[in-house]
């Protein structure tokens, strides 16, 4: 069930069901700065900001055993994606067959080390950590283990570069491109890597953040009179981006979490700008440069996105190739330039429109991570395809320079403030009250 978060105490949430005001919690959006009262929520119900629509806060049913027992599960199937053979290729009565981490591996051995790096980062050890985190946390909560803060803080920090989903959509993508040439067969191991993936995915829905936070610690709330329904600098008071605590303008750490706190993201716009320009720099090369060299018969062809993409459409692969051209042209461009608008507007004295282009910004936080599923069709296919001069798949420079165009656009979107869109929505005063607190904290 969907709720909003409440502008005054004494309403509650659902009307046959009493809610203690004292129990509600004020918070502060992310996205928007609008203070409100967060109504006590009743297992699986959400709340979602009064101004912008963003969640607030989902409470689930079980918020300890659920993700625990999830995340157990997901870390025992890709223990088992590594024990067994993953998938193996026949081709003119030669046979390859490769375990799931070869994927990197192979890579490393490739003198690509920075991309098997950075692969095996996104498919294995982020993954990983992001379960262990969530076992050791949810034991926290019961047992009162050490450095939960800290554990927290890295879990969220990592979740987005997490990109087994993405994984798992390139192997498909292989298939689809190798199946006409070679027989494929699956083993044990990819059906324990797809469980892995749908584990993964439930056990980050099943994960209450505010109540995990709750259970570190109780949230601080303001020590002086506020009004709800107002903006946190309206009321002197700024959100902690890691634990989502109320903290007072004036106070540098978060006192639930330590982490240095400012009103809005220090230099947003600046640093975003820096990002993007740098993804448009990089864009050409990553565009210029082979993503891979496809050995067959013999014949050696460096392949770019762009020829990659027009040999699967002569081929009659349409659907991949529709795919790929998304992923790899359509989404990393469209981002940056959405994201150099979102930066106008932002910068723009008074404008129309936050909400929808605050939709924007949630839209290409989301999207932007599925440009890399180029760069990991790649390294799987380099690992899987590999007969010599019959037929082989080597990865170009380019899956390196066009992954650090995916990232930094990424790191672009988490550069950004969104709060700065609903800041000049209001009077300049506002503008000018906020740069007078940012010189009071810093
Ligand atoms: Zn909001
Ligand atoms: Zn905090």
């Amino acid at each position: 069930m969907n709720t909003t978060a409440t502008l005054s105490a004494r309403q509650t949430h659902c009307p046959d069901q009493v809610a203690d005001p004292r129990q509600d919690e004020l918070v502060l959006c992310p996205h928007c700065d609008l203070l409100q009262y967060l109504p006590v929520l009743a297992a699986g119900e959400q709340a979602h900001c009064l101004r912008c629509q963003h969640q607030l806060d989902a409470r689930q049913p079980n918020p300890i055993l659920r993700p625990a027992l999830y995340a157990a599960s997901a870390l025992l199937m890709l223990l088992l994606a590594n024990l067994f053979p993953f998938v193996s290729m026949a081709l003119a009565g030669n046979r390859s067959e490769i375990h799931f981490f070869d994927t990197s591996a192979v890579l490393f051995t490739e003198y690509q080390q920075v991309l098997a790096i950075l692969i095996w980062l996104f498919i294995q050890a982020v993954p990983a950590f992001c379960m262990l985190a969530i076992i050791y946390l949810k034991l926290g909560m019961r047992y009162h283990l050490p450095a939960r803060i800290w554990v927290a803080r890295v879990l969220f920090m990592l979740k987005p570069w997490s990109m087994v989903d993405i994984f798992l959509m390139g192997l498909l993508i292989s298939f689809v491109k190798l199946v006409a040439t070679a027989e494929i067969s699956l083993g044990m191991s990819f059906w324990a890597f797809c469980l892995f993936c749908l584990l993964h995915l439930r056990t980050f829905q099943v994960l209450d953040r505010h109540a995990l936070w709750a259970s570190i610690a109780p949230s601080p709330q303001p020590d002086t009179e506020v009004t709800a329904g107002s903006t946190g600098l309206d009321q002197q008071l700024k959100l902690c981006h890691c634990c989502t605590a109320v903290v007072p303008l004036r106070q540098r750490h978060c006192s639930r979490c330590h982490t240095k706190v400012t009103a809005r993201l220090p230099a947003s716009i600046q640093k975003t700008l820096a990002l993007l320009i740098t993804a448009c720099v990089l864009y050409i090369p990553a565009n210029m440069l082979p993503i891979m060299r496809t050995v067959s018969f013999g014949d050696v062809t460096d392949s770019t996105i762009i020829s990659g993409f027009f040999m699967m459409w002569q081929d009659g692969e349409y659907p991949v190739a529709i795919i790929i051209f998304l992923a790899s042209v359509v989404i990393p461009i469209i981002k940056i330039v959405l994201m150099f608008w979102l930066c106008y507007l932002a910068a723009k004295p008074r404008h129309a429109g936050a909400k929808h282009s605050g939709n924007i910004y949630r839209l290409v936080d989301w999207v932007g991570r599925w440009s890399m599923v180029d760069v990991l069709v790649v390294a799987f296919m380099a690992a899987l395809v590999r007969f010599g001069l019959l037929a082989s798949v080597y990865p170009g420079i380019g899956a390196l320079v066009f992954a650090a165009v995916v990232i930094t656009t990424m790191l672009a979107a988490v550069s950004f403030d969104p709060r700065l869109l609903w800041d000049n929505q209001q009077p300049a005063a506002k503008a000018v009250q906020y740069r007078q607190a940012e010189g009071k904290i810093k």
